[in-house]
């Protein structure tokens, strides 16, 4: 792709950075009454503008902060339950010409570069099959020459056709670079889930210094990659910044006009939020970096972020240590890594490849499965959404009348019913049954309550893939 094809109009750029700054500019502490009518309008699940987000963000006050922490929980609790979805990141390629100067895998690091073959796509799959995956993200570096999008369409469809006994991925996600509509529309005929991509900084001049070299250097041909993955007919966004690149307080603000932008152009905001934390990488260090998110800084901005898109998930990565996730999954996160690797080939292969960045939790895909059902929470493989084809402004119509409650929750007790039964060892299956037990009721409607166990008996029977 030549970078005449990538020339965007200054016009098209709908991060208005003049606005943000005059937000930000006021560090007014907000009064109980305005925090408080802020709560008000997230309890009824409505999104809050950016405005309000701004507010929210100077809050100072613990006891006001407090009271978004709760509401955070409340929200957590009535839109997703105890639910949390699980999915593995798949490192496809390392190849990249870009020269991102926070990652591990930019151009100007020196180390063997690898792409998987067709066969070693297929063990990858198998071992995130063995350990229960369901729902997978592919990522790779920008490389046109060695890793073109055919090469990703290609290496889902065999990622798709890789069977073990009862199991294979269901929904595969792509996180690559920014691309063209013709090739969204390649990705989109490969079946794909949801479109990643994250604006590691919204701040235009940050953007140009962490990104000197290479494609992706284009701040605006980058901004605007979902309108094109949009074009191309995939409705199934996620967005994300790479906090710790820029202040933190305006890159959820940008966040807030990415969704502005996509529910006002398409009518359908981001399906996800990602809020990745930056981390030490070959080469780079975190200890100086001007604005590193401290962790009580990272549970406020997930606690707002919740606050103001209740339907939107939230998903964290493995980059953060094990405790500190448990702790912010309280607060509105949504979706987990788990039992992740960063190299290329890594869940095959013991000998090590350059990752993109250290991870901080090293459990194994059963420690945090157990973990989270020894707290009560309910892991979930669902991937019925995109396989039902419920994606786009349909997603959202029965997220936001709620009757997504009656299909979340049965669908989050069968998956986790296949896992246990395919997986896990008798100790595993009676804590996880226990947990089943505990959550039939939490189904709303009585219908889908009695379909539901008579479903879970079938999978005990032996049946797979049941879903609403
Ligand atoms: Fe390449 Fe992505 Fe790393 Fe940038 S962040 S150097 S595009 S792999
Ligand atoms: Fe996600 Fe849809 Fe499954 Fe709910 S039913 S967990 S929204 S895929």
């Amino acid at each position: 792709m030549n970078t005449s094809s990538r020339k965007i109009d200054p016009s098209e750029k709908f991060i208005n950075e003049d606005v943000i700054n005059e937000l930000l500019s006021s560090t007014a502490e907000p009064s109980l009454e305005e925090v408080e009518a802020i709560i008000a309008k997230s309890m009824s699940k409505e999104i809050l503008s950016v405005e309000e987000v701004a507010t929210l963000l100077r809050i100072n006050n613990d006891e006001h902060m407090q009271k978004v922490f709760e509401t955070a929980k409340t929200i957590k609790q009535s839109i997703y339950g105890n639910r949390i979805v699980m999915f593995a990141p798949l490192y496809i390629s390392n190849y990249c010409v870009n020269g991102c100067t926070y990652c591990g895998y930019k151009c100007s690091n020196e180390f063997p570069r690898k792409i998987l073959s067709d066969e070693e796509l297929q063990k990858e799959a198998r071992v995130l099959v063995e350990m229960g995956h369901k729902r997978i993200v592919i990522e790779a570096g920008e490389d046109y020459t060695n890793c073109p999008v055919d090469y990703i369409t290609h290496a889902m469809d065999v990622l798709y056709k890789t069977k073990v006994d009862n199991g294979a991925l269901r929904r595969i996600n792509v996180n690559i670079a920014a691309t063209s509509v013709e090739n969204y529309k390649k990705l989109k005929a490969a079946d794909i889930g949801t479109f990643i991509l994250f604006q590691e900084t919204y701040h235009e001049e940050s953007y140009k210094s962490y990104h000197p070299t290479g494609p992706k250097s284009n701040y605006l041909y980058h901004l605007t990659a979902m309108d094109r993955a949009m074009e191309g007919g995939i409705d199934d966004v996620g967005i994300g910044a790479l906090f710790g690149l820029y202040d933190y307080r305006f890159e959820v603000l940008a966040l807030m006009m990415h969704r502005d932008h996509l529910e006002e152009k398409y009518g359908v905001g981001p399906h996800t939020i990602s809020v990745p934390r930056i981390k030490k990488a070959k080469d780079v260090s975190v200890d100086d970096m001007q604005y590193a998110v401290s962790d009580e800084d990272f549970k406020k901005l997930v606690a707002i972020i919740r606050l103001a898109v209740p339907y939107t998930g939230i998903i964290l990565s493995t980059r953060e240590n094990a405790e500190f996730r448990e702790e912010v999954v309280n607060l509105g996160v949504s979706q987990l890594s788990a039992g992740s690797k960063t190299d290329v080939g890594g869940y095959q292969d013991d000998e090590k490849m350059e990752n993109q960045f250290e991870l901080a939790d090293h459990r194994s895909q059963e420690e945090i499965i157990e973990s989270l059902l020894k707290k009560g929470y309910l892991p979930s493989y669902c991937t019925a959404c995109y396989r039902t084809g419920r994606t786009g402004d349909r997603f959202m119509q029965v997220a936001k009348n709620g009757t997504i409650q009656n299909l979340c929750q049965p669908n989050a007790l069968m998956t986790l019913s296949e896992y246990l039964e395919d997986y896990c060892d008798d100790e595993l299956k009676a804590l996880g049954n226990k947990v089943i037990e505990a959550n039939i009721d939490k189904i709303p409607s009585d219908k889908m309550r009695a379909k539901t166990i008579d479903r879970l008996q079938r999978i005990s029977d032996g049946e797979r893939d049941l879903f609403f």
